[in-house]
């Protein structure tokens, strides 16, 4: 995000430029996931990726839930953040050909992206409720705990993965 853009002033238009970052990267994850699909190997790391496409379609509803609650038109703005984590991930993983390495590649980007997700929901949050919004920051909260979910479920199927190639 372009942090010091002359158009924000105040912690109302910070947040709300972090809002149009977190909207662009959500959908940038929709529209990234599908690939990550047909690339996992593992059918539980498959399963995982496409339950988190629903909820990431989930989540892109309720940031425009957000915007609409805020009185301001639903917009994205490049977050070059989630670009680079994107096309890296992209990059790891075309280059591998070993079924399990590959499927560690994708956990570790997928991990990397959800990181993300977390610290800018965090971030969202607390800005939310000091600017008395509560409301918003609940929706919002919504979002980080399913990021959170996600989080753990990846660190389980790369433990199992682990586990299973030390047996
Ligand atoms: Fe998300
Ligand atoms: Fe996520």
């Amino acid at each position: 995000m372009g942090l010091f853009t002359k158009d924000i002033k105040t912690m109302d238009d910070l947040f709300v430029h972090q809002l149009k970052d977190i909207y662009y990267a959500e959908k940038r994850i929709v529209s990234s996931l599908p690939k990550m699909i047909e690339k996992a190997t593992s059918p539980e790391l498959k399963k995982g990726f496409e339950q988190h496409l629903e909820e990431s379609k989930g989540h892109v509803k309720r940031v425009e839930q957000v915007f609409e609650m805020h009185g301001v038109k639903a917009d994205a703005v490049t977050c070059p953040a989630i670009d680079g984590i994107l096309k890296e991930a992209d990059e790891v993983a075309g280059d591998v050909a070993d079924k399990s390495v590959l499927d560690a590649a994708l956990v570790a980007a997928a991990q990397a992206v959800e990181h993300y997700e977390i610290t800018r929901y965090g971030t969202l949050i607390a800005w939310a409720k000091e600017l008395g919004r509560d409301d918003c920051a609940s929706v919002l909260q919504q979002n980080l705990k399913e990021e959170k979910a996600t989080d753990q479920k990846l660190t389980e199927l790369a433990e199992r993965r682990v586990n299973r190639a030390a047996a």
